[in-house]
């Protein structure tokens, strides 16, 4: 079986891999647990300046990606049965329900943009998958890009190692995690709470789902909802 692999299209391909290539995730591309290409898509301009870029239709400030560079840069990637996706403020908000599925597949082709933004034609003309890494505005798609890596290869077994669950985190069963304590027992007068070092596994479950719901029903109510639901 061929190991998970992103494509990323961008104009910066030396901010790449970064982060991406350390501690454990770089552990794992070191050991081809999953692979990382990085396309420039300057490649793809027109002309002697590999132009990729031009002014908004309509008028308006900035500059917009051409959609024919864009499906240049597009068409020459393989796709191998992995999503198209182009990282955009107007998009879906990345979910961990969706890092989840993007994980369990063969990897993802991730568009980044730069300025104002892509032309219009080329996200249609490509059915292009627009995913939004939250209701904010970077100055590009790469650090979406990597987010949504990151996110996704720390799901692939054999990435974190045995230690780590990533079946009792936030919003795996759809609500936020339980507090963590570790040792001094003591801090400024704060002790661990009881019920942690008792040894009653039992108890602590109980105390750890307890306090998941009560964050959760505070923090975010939008979760919270979804979650009575769910146990309905
Ligand atoms: N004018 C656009 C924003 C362009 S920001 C608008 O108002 O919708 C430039 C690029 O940054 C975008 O093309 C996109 O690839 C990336 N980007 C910005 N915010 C993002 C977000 N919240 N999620 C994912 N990508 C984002």
């Amino acid at each position: 079986m061929s190991s998970w692999s992103a494509t990323v299209l961008t104009l910066f391909p030396e901010m790449f891999p970064g982060p991406l290539g350390l501690s454990l995730l770089g552990k794992a591309l070191a050991n081809d647990l999953w692979s990382l290409e990085v396309r420039d898509i300057r490649k793809h301009g027109l002309g002697k300046h590999r132009t990729v870029d031009d002014t908004p239709a309509g008028g308006g400030p900035g500059m917009v990606m051409r959609a024919d560079v864009a499906a240049a840069a597009i068409d020459a990637v393989p796709r191998n049965g992995r999503p198209l996706i182009y990282l955009s403020p107007r998009g879906k908000p990345l979910t961990q329900a969706r890092v989840r599925d993007l994980a369990s597949g063969p990897g993802a082709v991730l568009l980044c943009g730069r300025f104002e933004g892509l032309d219009q034609r080329v996200i249609e003309a490509r059915q292009i998958e627009e995913v939004s890494l939250g209701d904010f505005v970077l100055a590009g798609g790469e650090i979406a890009a990597m987010a949504l890596i990151e996110a996704s290869v720390r799901l692939i077994s054999g990435v974190l190692g045995d230690h780590a669950s990533t079946e009792e985190e936030s919003f795996a069963a759809g609500l936020l995690e339980y507090p963590q304590f570790t040792r001094p027992q003591s801090f400024e007068d704060r002790p661990i709470p009881d019920v942690l070092t008792n040894g009653n596994h039992k108890e602590i479950s109980k105390w750890r789902r307890a306090r998941a719901e009560a964050l959760t029903k505070e923090r975010r109510p939008d979760l919270w909802t979804l979650y009575e639901k769910a146990k309905r």
